[in-house]
């Protein structure tokens, strides 16, 4: 981006609702990278003329569980319409979404960035359908086509719209996937972008430093992950900024990415038709939202990403990556929250370490899930309470962890059964040690004129005897009182 100018962003997210269900249908929600296509549809979802929408009344309940998390003001009655349109992917020949009166407005979210926290204010929320999913078959020129499944048709689409307050790539980034985070939490939405179940669209324009009025924008649609999305707007920053830098002007424009050049191309389908011809659909009633159903939300609501961060920072001390990396993900959180009230003397920044540390290993290399793991939040309260009380040494713990990790046992019955527990036993070191030095003359006589590194030596020989299980600190503290 040329200097002198700077940025205004704005996003539109799209999050599928993971509902049983589709929006107005009864057709499963499945995952359309399994589910054989075409095989989830019916009249209605296949827009077959005569047949009647029914709001998803859960889908209605995750749009307001986001909304109200997002702080939003939620309209007491908002109107579904349709949006007329023609294209291969809309069976109906419009899409039925919200448009004058959304669901909710006026929200916003806190955001982390490398500059502090910034909120990011949020337009409008609103509900509408998923439209089908097209793949395009270019086998070759004189043969070029594309497969339609209504799989994805109806499904409940929720559409976030913020407003263009972000102005870097970095804020761009870290609201997207605070975004996504949120979406998790609430258990409405998978995050799995490689899925295709959140979608952006960005829009971007930007002005000359100091100016007041914002620049014209672009949107660039379909942006399917968060690479594709930070590329698409780096690229326009850069090009709409060496247009004004040479005098141009910004044109508006709805724009696609193209991925094999990296560049941003005019769009010359349905998103060139302005006239959508919203009108109310009238096989709808409007939607009402009382205020009892708000409050039922409300209390529902888990304590939302940002705010555990925060808590984890200033009430358990840890770091901004570890608390980071541990809030990012709710089951860890609840996992990470749940071993600490197990325990007698909770120690957070020990129980972070253990599991950032050998938990993450331990579940990369099996490629399991913190919620499918034999392992119960108890059994490694269990473990590092023993570790705390110098009952076992950090190596035991280790591989007692990688043992309960596998088996499912329970870190005490292995630590008694394989006879694991720490040797603190100053008389049984003792001996050891006297017995260990009496064999090795040489390298005590080397040792106290000056190769002092051979204690590291003396120290492993009585780990060794010990089975690795001798106390650190008493081994330490003899050979300090034996050499
Ligand atoms: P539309 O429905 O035509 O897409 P909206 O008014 O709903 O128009 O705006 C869509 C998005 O565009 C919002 O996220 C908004 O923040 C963003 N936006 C509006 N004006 C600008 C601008 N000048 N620069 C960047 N983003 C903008
Ligand atoms: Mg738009
Ligand atoms: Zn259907």
């Amino acid at each position: 981006m040329k200097p002198g100018y700077m940025a205004d962003i704005g996003l539109e997210i799209h999050a599928e609702l993971q509902t049983q269900s589709k929006m107005f249908c009864a057709c499963p929600v499945v995952d359309l990278t399994q589910a054989p296509p075409n095989t989830a549809v019916c009249p209605v979802c296949a827009g077959l003329p005569g047949a009647l929408p029914v709001i998803n009344r859960r889908a209605i309940d995750y749009a307001l569980r986001v909304a109200l998390a997002l702080e939003c003001t939620i309209l007491e009655t908002s109107l579904f319409a349709r949006k007329n349109y023609f294209y291969p992917d809309l069976p109906k020949g419009y899409q039925i979404s919200q448009y004058e009166h959304p669901l909710a407005q006026n929200g916003k979210l806190p955001v982390r960035t490398d500059e502090g926290w910034l909120d990011i204010r949020i337009r409008r929320v609103h509900l509408e359908e998923d439209t089908a999913k097209l793949s395009h078959m270019q086998a070759d020129a004189s043969d070029s086509h594309s497969l339609v499944d209504l799989n994805r048709a109806g499904i409940p689409l929720l559409e976030i719209v913020s407003e263009p307050d972000m102005h870097t790539i970095e804020q761009v980034r870290a609201y997207t996937r605070a975004q996504r985070t949120l979406l998790q939490y609430l258990g409405v939405n998978s995050g799995d972008l490689e899925k295709g179940v959140i979608r952006f669209e960005a829009n971007v324009s930007v002005r000359p430093f100091g100016s007041k009025k914002l620049g014209t924008r672009v949107e660039i649609k379909n942006l399917n992950s968060f690479r594709t999305m930070t590329d698409a707007i780096a690229f326009e920053l850069e090009r709409q900024t060496s247009e004004l830098d040479q005098g141009r002007s910004i044109t508006q424009a709805t724009l696609g990415w193209d991925e094999v050049n990296q560049v941003t191309v005019a769009q010359r389908n349905k998103e060139e038709a302005h006239d959508y011809r919203y009108f109310p659909e009238p096989d709808l009633p409007p939607l009402t939202i009382t205020q009892t159903q708000i409050s039922a939300a409300l209390a529902d609501l888990p304590e939302r990403p940002d705010r555990r961060f925060r808590r984890y920072v200033s009430d358990f001390g840890l770091g901004a990556y570890q608390a980071d990396l541990l809030t990012g993900d709710k089951t860890i959180a609840d996992f990470f929250e749940a071993t600490l009230s197990s325990m007698p003397q909770p120690d957070p920044t020990l129980v972070a370490n253990w599991i950032l540390g050998d938990l993450f290993a331990l579940m990369n290399a099996s490629s399991q899930r913190i919620n499918d793991i034999r392992l119960s939040p108890r059994a490694l309260a269990s473990l590092i309470n023993l570790l705390q009380k110098d009952r076992i040494n950090n190596a035991t713990a280790k591989s007692v962890l990688s043992k309960s990790f596998t088996s499912g046992d329970d870190p005490l019955k292995i630590i008694q059964d394989n006879s694991l527990e720490q040797v603190s036993d100053q008389k049984a070191l003792t001996e050891i040690i006297k017995n260990l030095l009496s064999a090795h003359p040489q390298e005590v006589k080397a040792y106290r004129n000056g190769k002092t590194q051979l204690r590291q030596w003396f120290f492993g020989q009585v780990m060794q005897q010990t089975s690795s299980q001798a106390n650190p600190a008493v081994i330490q503290e003899l050979l300090d009182k034996h050499l």
